[in-house]
């Protein structure tokens, strides 16, 4: 080959190389912000593409497909995915679907549902402002609480849904969802009624609409939580203004 042919391939690769370094710069210009939350399965197992790189709800929920990672799969109906608006202020969590919600594949649609519904309206709030989702996607049986091993193999789906919604208040509703986001063994008895500090998000335990049902006595102190909850929403604004 001539030294003209060489210098003109070298040329061709040379403008390909910087095309695709350009390419490369302006889609990380593009990627959302991630806020610096908890850790997440970074991981790439047989092909399957990271939650990290999940950018989108649609992404998480792509990436967690018709799931059998953990024993909960077995006698579940539907995934309950969670739902509400992407760009939430305020997130509820919750501990993990019902018989209503493991029908329907949505959260919180039973009667405990329904209360929460009432509680979001207490605060101004519709359900459509707000995001809903649970410790873990699928039905326990008998509404049993989740085990540790559920929680920990479907814990880091939620917590990249966090990560792209990125909300300025999350309200974890009952012990089981308490104590898993606060990594804590306190009773929610004596955990609720303050904020808790999650990487930057404050995080407001309470009691689990279900258990107001059972115990209606207990609504006051709900109540207080959901109103501390409507006082630090007036307070906060997402840094980039978007409500
Ligand atoms: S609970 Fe979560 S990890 Fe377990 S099967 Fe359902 S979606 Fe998968």
């Amino acid at each position: 080959m001539s030294h003209p042919e060489q210098d003109a391939q070298a040329a061709v690769r040379d403008a390909l190389r910087q095309m695709v370094g350009e390419l490369k710069g302006r889609l990380r210009a593009q990627a959302p912000e991630m806020p610096p939350w908890v850790t997440v399965e970074t991981e790439e197992t047989d092909g399957e593409p990271s939650l990290e790189g999940a950018t989108s709800l649609e992404a998480v929920r792509e990436i967690l497909g018709e799931c059998t990672r953990c024993r909960l799969h077995e006698k579940r109906t539907k995934i309950v995915f969670g739902q509400g608006n992407r760009r939430a202020r305020l997130m509820f969590i919750g501990e993990g679907p019902g018989a209503d919600e493991d029908r329907q594949g949505l959260a919180f649609v039973g009667k405990a549902g329904q209360l929460l519904t009432r509680i979001i309206a207490a605060i101004g709030l519709s359900r459509d402002e707000v995001y809903i989702a649970n410790i873990v996607k699928c039905r326990p049986p008998k509404n049993r609480d989740p085990q540790p091993d559920e929680i920990e193999t479907c814990l880091p789906f939620l917590k990249q849904q966090i990560r792209v919604i990125r909300p300025e208040i999350i309200c974890a509703l009952g012990a089981p969802a308490t104590r898993t986001l606060l990594k804590t063994k306190a009773p929610i008895s004596r955990l609720r009624g303050r904020f808790y500090d999650l990487d930057g998000i404050p995080v407001m335990p309470t009691y689990h609409p279900a258990y107001l049902l059972r115990n209606p006595a207990e609504k006051r102190p709900v109540w207080e939580d959901m109103q501390a909850i409507q006082k630090m929403y007036g307070q906060t604004r997402n840094a980039d203004g978007v409500l």
